[in-house]
């Protein structure tokens, strides 16, 4: 039933989006995949994903915190793809400081990247997804857009905000086949969090399990990091006809977080 379908997941050369562009696409899914970068790497990672799948994989550089590029994209996508049905707002940037320090134009990017572009390539690819009469908006929040941590001012508000323009846009879209919905994972082993694991066995002079038990799952009940094949699975399901009556809804791959 997703055989054919083009997608787009935005900020999807790395982590949770190369996850679910995976993912997708071993669902016979065409999948337009970005970042800001335009490397060599950047495009075979598409024409790999293409070989390995069968599908249509095409790479499209495009900066998530520029309204004209986010606009852009999905128009990109369509004209190299095909219609667009499915769309992936994964892109995302975070940074950590009191908010009484922190720094204007980090608050602007976080918003930009994490909030902005969501409201932007939506607003440009919900006319398409009309005209089918079908389709699927997913939005990657967090288990901080449904709970805060200190220090994070900008990434709580950016993911809380993904929450409430999920549930709008599904509640304009519900009568006409179009679903959206938001992802909210807690800790997902990506290779930025990978990197960070031999510093903090340093700083805590712990070894990796404890100090992935212990420090970075800490606030995880399963103690268990999600990964990323797991959260593009999810996104497969959110795409598909056992989900059409899921709309609106903050869906959290989250170990039990947000139970707490
Ligand atoms: P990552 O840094 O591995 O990937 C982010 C991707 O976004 C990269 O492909 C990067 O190139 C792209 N990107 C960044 N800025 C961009 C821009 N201006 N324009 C276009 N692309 C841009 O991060 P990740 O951990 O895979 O996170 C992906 C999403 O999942 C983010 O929205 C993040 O907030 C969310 N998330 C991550 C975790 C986690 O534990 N890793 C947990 C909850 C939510």
């Amino acid at each position: 039933m997703l055989q054919g379908k083009n997608a787009i997941i935005t900020g999807s050369t790395s982590g949770i989006g190369l996850g679910i562009a995976r993912q997708l696409a071993k669902a016979g899914i065409n999948v337009g995949i970005n970042s800001f970068t335009d490397s060599k790497e950047d495009h075979k990672l598409a024409d790999d994903l293409a070989q390995e799948f069968g599908v249509k994989a095409i790479y499209f550089s495009a900066d998530m915190s520029k309204p004209e590029a986010c606009v852009s994209l999905v128009e990109q996508a369509t004209e190299k793809l095909g219609p667009i049905s499915i769309l992936v707002n994964n892109a995302g940037i975070q940074f950590v400081a009191p908010v009484d320090e922190f720094p204007p134009q980090k608050w602007d990017a976080i918003m930009a990247i994490n909030l902005s572009s969501v409201f932007h390539t939506t607003r440009t690819a919900v006319p398409g997804m009309k005209a089918l009469g079908w389709g699927r908006i997913i939005n990657i929040s967090s288990a901080h857009g449904l709970t805060a941590s200190p220090y994070k001012s900008a990434y709580v508000a950016a993911k809380h905000g993904v929450v409430g323009f999920t549930k709008s846009v599904a509640l304009e879209l519900a009568e006409q086949n179009i679903t959206c919905n938001a992802v909210c994972p807690g800790y997902v082993m990506t290779p930025l969090v990978e990197a960070q694991i031999p510093e903090q066995m340093k700083t805590h002079n712990m070894d990796r399990e404890t100090v992935i038990r212990e420090v970075m799952l800490a606030r995880q009940p399963t103690r268990e990091f999600a990964t990323t094949e797991q959260i593009g699975d999810i996104v497969a399901f959110l795409c598909s006809e056992a989900a059409a009556q899921i709309t609106g809804t903050p869906l959290s791959v989250d170990g039990g977080w947000t139970a707490l």
